[in-house]
């Protein structure tokens, strides 16, 4: 996929299945961030996040990696 694209291109987190683990708040530190109960939170706020180009493929491990299926990129 050419980076034109990307744009546009979101991270989007399902509250209700996360538990709250913390997989994907680890492997994107500088675009998610937990609130005070462990749950991942867009850095700027919300459940979903506009992903950066450099984000892409963190994003996509995340989503790989997530034990809740609770990710989703758009
Ligand atoms: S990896 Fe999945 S279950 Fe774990 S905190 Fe992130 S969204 Fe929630």
């Amino acid at each position: 996929m050419t980076a034109e694209g990307r744009r546009g291109t979101a991270l989007h987190i399902d509250w209700t299945r996360c538990d709250g683990r913390g997989v994907c708040t680890e492997l994107l530190p500088d675009t998610l961030i937990r609130d005070e109960w462990g749950y991942p939170l867009a850095r700027h706020g919300g459940s979903t996040v506009v992903l950066e180009e450099n984000d892409a493929r963190r994003a996509a491990d995340a989503v790989r990696l997530c034990p809740r299926m609770a990710l989703r990129i758009r």
